[in-house]
């Protein structure tokens, strides 16, 4: 899954696959951003560059920035569904043999 954040320290918009923290041209902290992927990808131009301006003003990125609590609980549902998986595929293989 790819998400986007930006980062205030280069004031750019990454995309990037999972929940990132750091930059990855600066290694500056990220903001993760609410907007989903698919939405910004079928963003126009000139509105990318808007939506990336906006985001200048701190009030903006705090109004745009994903609840990190919530995404936090995702991502530990995540690990868990994907441990579960992981054990499961783990059973087959045993038997697969
Ligand atoms: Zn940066």
């Amino acid at each position: 899954m790819m998400y986007i954040h930006y980062c205030r320290h280069c004031k750019r918009i990454h995309m990037l696959n999972g929940h990132k923290k750091y930059c990855p041209a600066c290694r500056g902290h990220l903001n993760e951003l609410k907007i989903s992927y698919l939405k910004y990808v079928n963003l126009a131009p000139a509105d990318r560059r808007a939506f990336r301006d906006r985001l200048g003003d701190p009030a903006e990125l705090a109004a745009c920035t994903a609840d990190v609590r919530r995404s936090y609980d995702y991502a530990k549902w995540l690990q868990l569904t994907s441990k579960v998986e992981h054990s499961h595929s783990q059973n087959y293989a045993a038997y697969s043999h």
